[in-house]
């Protein structure tokens, strides 16, 4: 079982354990959520934490880069914001709010995994109503509805999604 990432254009896939899935996604959330400004950012991130297999399911917390909900117009913008936050990542922002030491070597490696993905997606590969439908899922059924104001995990300051802090729910 293995949860995997896709760009699938590229013929890219890698896989993770239901763990390692889990902290590649949190030190993603915990760099993100410190490099994101706008409103859009925070949803980009927000959106990533949603794969947490909490609410996902053992073995479903990939996805593919290309259903990331990017912004037609922005696209090379938002992409960069993203390779942004993976160095971010890479360089260990705020993994001393871990209760446990992510193991380097396979987080290293799942990461510039990730950002090769992102760093040769095609704008003619991504999906142009992604956004909207992933935000009218949210008005359709509060239960997957953005916290208001973005709050963030006190202890992790990670950005709340609809079941709370990725980090958290890790137990
Ligand atoms: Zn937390």
């Amino acid at each position: 079982m293995g949860n995997y990432i896709f760009n699938r254009s590229n013929n890219l896939d890698f896989g993770m354990s239901n763990g390692g899935l889990t902290v590649f996604l949190t030190v993603l959330g915990l760099s993100g959520t410190l490099s994101a400004n706008t409103k859009k950012e925070k949803e980009l991130i927000l959106w990533l934490m949603e794969h947490d297999i909490e609410v996902r399911g053992l073995g479903n917390g990939g996805f593919d880069v290309e259903d990331i909900p990017w912004d037609v117009i922005n696209f090379e913008i938002e992409k960069e914001f993203l390779v942004n936050v993976i160095q971010g990542a890479k360089q260990k922002i705020g993994w001393d709010t871990l209760d446990y030491v992510p193991n380097e070597e396979l987080i290293m490696s799942y990461l510039g995994s990730f950002m090769e993905m992102i760093r040769i997606l095609a704008p003619e590969n991504i999906k142009k109503d992604e956004y909207k439908e992933w935000i009218n899922l949210g008005i359709r059924d509060k239960r997957f509805k953005n916290p208001e104001g973005y709050p963030k995990c006190e202890k992790h300051g990670i950005l709340l999604y609809w079941n709370g802090c990725i980090a958290c729910n890790d137990k």
